[in-house]
């Protein structure tokens, strides 16, 4: 039986981020998507509630299960008994950095494989940050993230705020 592990800061999860998730689901048998439980200051949601708008994104996909994880990827892949890290890119920008990543993560764990799905280009552009960002400034960001995530980011930015 295939376990993949798709960690993130999921700060919120996107439609890119489900994009990734829903074909990842067709080709391992079980997907976990991890979110990242870190100390930064700046998230603008809380672990939970990146959690619960993840999990709902995904209610449709009865082979993905929503967790969290704090401090070692590759602690958590060994917890979770995976041995597959999945990743996507979108821009040869993401590529140093995941290339780095899965580097350091291949060294503390050789047993670790990282597998990336290129991004659908209709997501290419798309990040959690420029989500917010374009929130923030009363941009419509409605096409670019699940409902539950919409609803929850016009909760959090009241809709004076918005155009
Ligand atoms: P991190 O904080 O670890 O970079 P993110 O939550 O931003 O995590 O993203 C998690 C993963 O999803 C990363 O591999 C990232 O490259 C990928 N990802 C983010 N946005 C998109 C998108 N629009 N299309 C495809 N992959 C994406």
């Amino acid at each position: 039986m295939s376990r993949a592990v798709y960690p993130g800061s999921f700060d919120p999860f996107t439609n890119g981020h489900l994009d990734i998730t829903q074909r990842g689901a067709r080709i391992f048998d079980e997907l976990i998507v991890a979110v990242l439980i870190n100390s930064e200051k700046n998230a603008m949601f809380s672990v939970d509630e990146r959690k619960i708008m993840a999990r709902e994104a995904a209610v449709h996909l009865p082979n993905v299960k929503v967790m969290s994880f704090e401090g070692l990827l590759v602690d958590f892949m060994r917890q979770e008994r995976s041995r597959v890290i999945l990743r996507g890119l979108r821009a040869l920008s993401d590529f140093e950095y995941e290339f780095q990543l899965a580097q350091m993560n291949r060294q503390l764990a050789p047993e670790t494989e990282t597998f990336f799905m290129v991004t659908d280009a209709k997501y290419s552009y798309l990040s959690s940050r420029s989500v917010k960002e374009v929130f923030q400034f009363g941009g419509a960001i409605q096409e670019f993230v699940p409902p539950g995530v919409f609803r929850r980011l016009r909760e959090r930015i009241p809709p004076a705020g918005l155009k």
